[in-house]
């Protein structure tokens, strides 16, 4: 259930409407609005009766929430998030594009890369220092030496650094170098990592499960904002078909989806998507014509010899052109010039 306040109810109001649904053993989580706070209202069992706190000085209105997913659902906040990363804005009005390695190397790799795809536009820079690998001979990381390569990255280019946690042992640590906190595919339902997540001050960048549906994933989004993160991205990067001409298969239609239920960003990975390189500049140009907020991207300027992802990675000139493409699709579509 949701408490709307008034445009122009006090602090102490909030507070007050606040301490009442406490005090009937619900969780009561302001959400500040546009122009107003709500008041949402959790871990109630059954339906809560309105009457309890429309009386209240500064209620406008209580409506119910309708979603199983509460705090994520457009019912609750109807404007769109848009996630702030230093300069950077993902979300609503903005096409954001993280690129880099699959894997940090070397500083040397990293540095290149990452002066490359700045070149070329890219906002934030990704690169993994741990890996999940399917099978344990493969390179699986450099780890902390990875996540201060990621950290001397920052310090060159200015560029923001996203980097994926895989553990509650190595969490503290990935939050003391990443910008944005990556959660891949295959734990978007391991829940206690979801709820540490919830905990910290810092974006989440929270893959889609490989088999998941879109309400497992938003449900797994739920467990961050119930924790009190409400700095999101949902990224889409393809479920697992039948098909082999693909290494998944790019759920486009989960764009529509996500930003109808929604106000979280959602953010296209066409390189895990196609698993090959020559898919991954049409996916792109189709991630940005159906209205997908950003891109992440795998680029590596010899990918013949990456440690990991090297047959999905794109040349620095090939992201290049996909900046140009994306960049010109996203102008058309939204009226709004990507470069700001
Ligand atoms: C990655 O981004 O490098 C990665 C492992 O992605 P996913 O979790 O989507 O497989
Ligand atoms: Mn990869």
């Amino acid at each position: 259930m949701l408490i709307v306040m008034d445009q122009k109810a006090t602090q102490a109001e909030i507070d007050s409407v606040v301490a009442a649904v406490e005090s009937k053993g619900f969780v009561a989580r302001p959400i500040p609005g546009g122009d107003r706070v709500s008041i949402g209202v959790l871990h109630n069992k059954g339906v809560v009766e309105p009457s309890l706190f429309l009386g209240y000085p500064g209620v406008k209105d209580v409506v119910p929430v309708t979603r199983p997913y509460k705090l994520v659902s457009r019912e609750v906040q109807p404007e769109d998030t848009i996630v702030r990363v230093g300069d950077v804005g993902i979300g609503s009005g903005h096409f954001t594009i993280i690129a880099g390695p699959c894997a940090i190397e070397s500083e040397k790799q990293a540095l290149t890369i990452a002066a490359a795809v700045k070149r070329s536009g890219a906002h934030l820079f990704r690169g993994g220092a741990y890996k999940p690998r399917t099978s344990p001979y493969s390179f699986q990381g450099l780890g902390e030496e990875g996540l201060k390569i990621l950290a001397r990255v920052r310090e060159e280019t200015g560029l923001p650094v996203v980097t994926e946690v895989m553990d509650e042992t190595t969490f503290d640590l990935v939050v003391e170098y990443a910008d944005v906190i990556q959660i891949g595919t295959r734990n978007m339902q391991n829940f206690s990592l979801l709820r540490r997540a919830g905990q910290i001050n810092r974006p989440v960048f929270l893959k889609r499960g490989m088999s998941a549906t879109i309400d497992e994933w938003l449900m797994a989004a739920e467990y961050i904002l119930e924790g009190g993160n409400r700095q999101v991205i949902l990224c889409e990067r393809g479920v697992r078909t039948f098909v082999h001409h693909s290494r998944n298969t790019l759920d486009l239609s989960a764009v529509p989806v996500v930003r109808k239920e929604s106000h979280l960003p959602i953010v296209i990975d066409p390189s895990h998507a196609a698993g090959r390189r020559d898919q991954v500049i049409p996916l792109s140009r189709a991630a940005a014509a159906v209205g997908a907020q950003g891109l992440m991207v795998e680029v590596h300027h010899q990918p013949e010899e990456s440690l990991s992802d090297g047959a999905q990675s794109l040349y620095p000139q090939q992201f290049e052109q996909l900046c140009r493409q994306v960049e010109a699709i996203f102008g058309v579509h939204s009226g709004i010039d990507p470069k700001r």
